[in-house]
């Protein structure tokens, strides 16, 4: 099965010049998700994880259903101001000004073994901002994992010391 004719490339969305992967077209096919989400719980079986940490909203799509077959818990991030309880925030550059993600501050015990999941690597901004919220909490990532890894966006630049899994390259 090539995961690649299950993902709708969208030109000029959510701008011109953008090529968007659409992963709406494979996650509405069962055994393609089911078959998606089992392969990224074989690389997450192998690296001793405590708990699964994704940024919203895709992240989840993708860190619960890994999650739920692990056996392990979900810890969400979300846009700041989500959260309903105490939080520690980053805030992050985007192409035109910044973001933030929070992660409620109990959510990761010292020395808990974390993979973070999202559907996609582009640039990379928002799965660093998810690392340095694991690591304020004194998480160890212990591996990174993608549905989609953009390879002409280099989002692997900064993130050398990390185990990286993804399913599917795009040139
Ligand atoms: P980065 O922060 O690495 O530049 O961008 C990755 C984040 O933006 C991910 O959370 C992802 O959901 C979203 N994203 C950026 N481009 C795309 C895309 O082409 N398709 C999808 N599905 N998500 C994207």
């Amino acid at each position: 099965m090539d995961f690649k004719d299950y993902i709708t490339v969208v030109e000029n969305y959510p701008k011109e010049g953008i090529r968007f992967k659409d992963i709406t077209t494979l996650m509405q096919n069962g055994k393609v998700y089911k078959k998606a989400i089992n392969d990224m719980t074989a690389f997450a079986s192998n690296q001793n994880i405590d708990v699964v940490v994704g940024p919203e909203a895709r992240g989840f799509v993708v860190g619960c259903p890994i999650a739920y077959s692990l056996g392990k818990g979900f810890v969400p991030v979300r846009k700041k101001g989500k959260l309903p309880r105490e939080t520690v925030d980053v805030e992050y550059g985007l192409e035109y000004g910044k973001d933030s993600l929070s992660i409620h501050k109990d959510a990761i015990l010292p020395g808990q073994n974390v993979l973070i999941t999202d559907d996609l690597l582009a640039t990379g901004g928002t799965v660093n901002a998810t690392v340095k919220l694991v690591e304020d909490l004194g998480g160890k990532v212990a591996g990174l994992a993608f549905m989609i890894e953009l390879k002409y966006l280099n989002g692997r630049k900064n993130l050398d010391q990390y185990n990286i899994y993804s399913l599917v390259e795009f040139d």
